[in-house]
């Protein structure tokens, strides 16, 4: 292996710096030449190729976002598009590719590893929503801020007996909301994993408000629909006046917590060595702390599971 490639795709989240940094000096640590490829997919297609440097990721470790930008391509999903992408890869004479991104992303990984160009996949999302890894890159700083953003409602909703209801993030997956439920004290948390019972949402509710609590949190995943919504139902049901805050993009944004940015620099330097070790189509991950990889479409097929022990946690100390 004498030239690594480094892409950053789909959506961002904090700690990919810290990925890519790893990557980088990994690289030049093994002796192994090392280009950063911009606005992912799209503009690998494009040639916009840089050869990176000890110097070129030095100061990112504590910032969000990408320096290498990311972004979505339907021209990559086409045969025609990754036949273009492994055009520019020969040109620079790149012969490993480490793509830090999303499931999206390890689909297209998987594809040019198919059509014989080496690819590792490095799990950067908020969403925690990868199977085959404990944790993704960005969900630890992402939980955070959802943490403090409770907190700071927690304090307003205490002065005023409000019942709030908070919408996160997640896709599908239902992480977020669990934890971020479950360290921020919630009332009730409503994820896609787990079917709730409305009925007992609003017994909660009531409960509380009878041993004289001055406040409700509902915590609702994005993947059950919309906190606006299960207000409404709310207020329906027991004449309130539920408020709603949706977290949104700040979610995605912010320094990555220690925790994060020691993720993202095992698992980039993870992926350095299987390449120079001759190992393509895998993603890294970490499992009970160990570093690990599997087959990277095999580990996506596999269903995402959220810790059932949490969930039973949450719902034992919120009674
Ligand atoms: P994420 O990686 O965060 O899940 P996306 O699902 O948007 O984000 O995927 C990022 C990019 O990966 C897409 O814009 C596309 O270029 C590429 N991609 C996604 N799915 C496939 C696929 N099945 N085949 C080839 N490329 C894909």
């Amino acid at each position: 292996m004498k030239a690594i490639g480094v892409l950053t795709s789909g959506g961002d989240a904090p700690g990919m710096n810290a990925a890519i940094r790893s990557v980088v000096r990994s690289c030049i640590y093994h002796g192994v030449k090392v280009y950063g490829i911009y606005y992912g997919y799209q503009g690998l297609i494009e040639g916009e190729i840089k050869e990176l440097t000890i110097g070129s990721v030095g100061d990112i470790i504590q910032k969000g976002g990408t320096m290498l930008y990311s972004s979505r391509s339907e021209e990559f999903k086409t045969p025609e598009g990754q036949k273009k992408a492994i055009e520019q890869l020969k040109k620079f004479e790149i012969d490993g590719l480490v793509v830090i991104g999303g499931d999206g992303s390890f689909r297209g990984a998987k594809k040019l590893t198919e059509q014989g160009f080496p690819c590792i996949g490095v799990p950067g999302t908020i969403d925690n929503d990868i199977p085959g890894t404990d944790f993704t890159i960005g969900f630890d700083t992402a939980l955070n801020t959802v943490i403090q953003a409770v907190d700071k409602i927690r304090d307003t909703a205490t002065s005023h007996e409000r019942v709030y209801a908070i919408e996160v993030m997640g896709r599908d997956a239902g992480d977020l909301a669990l934890w971020a439920g479950l360290a921020g004290g919630a009332e009730s948390i409503l994820i896609p994993e787990r079917e709730s019972s409305f009925d007992e949402v609003i017994e909660k509710i009531k409960r509380g408000h009878e041993r004289g609590k001055r406040h409700s949190i509902i915590m609702v995943a994005e993947g059950v629909g919309s906190a606006v919504d299960y207000a409404d139902q709310i207020n329906e049901k027991l004449d309130l006046s539920t408020r709603v805050t949706v977290l949104g993009h700040t979610q995605r944004g912010g320094s990555p917590t220690a925790t994060d940015r020691v993720l993202a620099s095992r698992l980039g330097a993870f992926a350095v060595d299987l390449l120079i070790n001759g190992k393509q189509g895998r993603m890294v991950g970490i499992e009970n702390n160990q570093l690990i990889h599997h087959d990277i479409i095999e580990a996506l097929e596999q269903q995402h599971n959220i810790d059932d022990g949490l969930y039973q946690l949450s719902n034992q100390l919120s009674i």
